[in-house]
């Protein structure tokens, strides 16, 4: 495709300039999402049998189609997890796309794979998991999870008496979506403690003692949560290890949001017992400063990983030679051909220093609590609970939940900020309040204060 007649030149720098500039710009527009017909009505048809031309299709992204998306980066979009990857990683993410290099296995990603491993190595280090234990980088962390939960899986059934059987894990309402939805992807049930609040171990020791003895059978996984999506809460990871100990449970901790904050000094003994567990999952593109998209899965022992993702095929025997010997992505997670996206995060890493990661997550963690007391001392908000990591839920008195989504709308809209409702749940029920989530370390207490202030009558 090297040849088809375009002024490559010309593209390749207008694409580069729009790249710096779009790195460059720290506060862009926060986006206004349109409908798909009124999109139509601005660009047209885009495919055609002739081609619109580079200039012309570009023209169209930079001008119309990426002003209807949010940029995730900007520091008040504090909805959802925000993301806010290094200009590094950025650059590099291009590198890594202009340098096309297949990431599925030694033989033809060497190069490329040492760097993935050598940012890898540094997680593992974050962890504090045994030595021999080790990870590969996937598309996200619903990925990993389900690379984790299938080695789990084919794992249990290796004993007789649970060939065939339907697996069943536990975990908590804390748990991110994806554990439920990728249990039906492996064909496992998922049963439930009853608290969006820390998971303890004898909380969960209680479940198991409480299960019937068929489900007990078919118990093989416990999902622990090392930062929950909605509230920043860690579960018991020390007690939970303890308990999945006793009873021969596989242990996974999610830890794709939280991983995070392994590198935090302030918080890293909430994390304590995550050395101890079977897998861990963590995106680097939540709070690692990935671009999107960069999950991992980490395991204690990946020859597991391995027995139970390594493709087979007459196409794949090649990759069993000497001369390919080598680390194979491809057969720890369920992707065979594979981008290497952990080389933005290596370069990112190689750049700055792991320092300065400490120092972006801590900001995060600061900022989280700075807005905590801001919110304190004012009458028409409170927190629903002290901020953690680096998520804050509070509630705007005397708000009823319809007052939440239209100032969501309004404040979006206006290009003030991006700050979603979410549900908090707890002994009185379901009640509606506002989350904030800190990523980008340029958000600045002035950001907060000036969100809050739209909250005032
Ligand atoms: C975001 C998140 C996930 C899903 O990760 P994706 O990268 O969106 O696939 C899983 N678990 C937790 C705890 C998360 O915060």
């Amino acid at each position: 495709m090297h040849n088809i007649d375009i002024d490559l030149v010309e593209m390749t720098l207008d694409v580069m300039k729009y790249a710096i500039n779009r790195i460059t710009n720290v506060s862009p527009s926060l986006g206004e999402i349109k409908k798909e017909e009124e999109l139509f009505e601005m660009v047209g048809e885009t495919i055609t049998p002739e081609g619109i031309g580079g200039e012309k299709a570009f023209q169209l992204f930079r001008d119309v189609l990426v002003k209807s998306t949010v940029p995730i980066d900007h520091p008040r979009h504090l909805a959802f997890v925000p993301a806010s990857p290094t200009r590094a990683a950025v650059m590099f993410d291009l590198v890594t796309s202009a340098s096309s290099i297949h990431g599925a296995y030694w033989m033809e990603g060497a190069g490329g794979i040492f760097c993935e491993n050598q940012a890898m190595k540094w997680l593992i280090s974050l962890t504090g998991m045994p030595k021999g234990a080790f990870g590969v980088f996937t598309s996200g962390g619903t990925a990993a999870n389900l690379s984790a939960m299938v080695t789990a899986r084919e794992h249990w059934r290796k004993q007789p008496a649970n060939t065939g059987r339907k697996g069943l894990i536990i975990t908590s309402v804390g748990a991110h979506s994806s554990i439920k939805a990728m249990a039906k992807v492996i064909d496992a049930d998922v049963h439930l403690v009853e608290t969006e609040d820390r998971l303890t171990g004898d909380l969960l020791l209680n479940e198991i003692r409480s299960l019937e003895l068929e489900k007990r059978q078919r118990l093989f996984a416990v999902v622990a949560t090392g930062g929950t999506t909605n509230a920043g809460i860690i579960d018991d990871l020390s007690g939970i290890a303890d308990v999945c100990r006793e009873e021969g449970l596989w242990y996974h901790v999610d830890a794709a949001y939280g991983g995070g904050a392994l590198v935090a000094d302030s918080v890293r003994h909430l994390f304590n017992g995550i050395e101890r567990a079977d897998s861990i999952t963590i995106d680097p593109h939540k709070w690692l400063f990935s671009p999107y998209d960069c999950g991992a899965v980490l395991y204690k022992d990946p020859s597991l990983a391995l027995e139970a993702h390594k493709q087979e095929g007459s196409y794949l025997d090649i990759f069993k030679d000497e001369g390919a010997s080598g680390f194979n992505p491809a057969d720890y997670q369920i992707q065979l051909t594979r981008r290497l996206r952990g080389m933005p995060l290596w370069f990112s890493l190689a750049t700055h220093g792991t320092d300065k990661y400490k120092w972006a997550v801590e900001r995060g963690i600061s900022l989280a609590n700075i807005a905590g007391e801001l919110i304190e001392s004012r009458p028409e908000v409170s927190l629903v609970r002290p901020p953690s990591l680096s998520c804050v839920l509070f509630r705007r008195e005397g708000w009823e939940p319809a007052r939440y989504r239209e100032w969501t709308y309004k404040n979006h809209k206006e290009g003030i900020a991006l700050v979603t409702p979410t549900l908090w749940k707890s002994e009185k029920g379901y009640e509606t309040v506002l989350r904030f989530c800190f990523i980008n370390p340029d958000t600045t207490e002035e950001d907060i204060r000036l969100i809050l202030d739209t909250l005032r009558d």
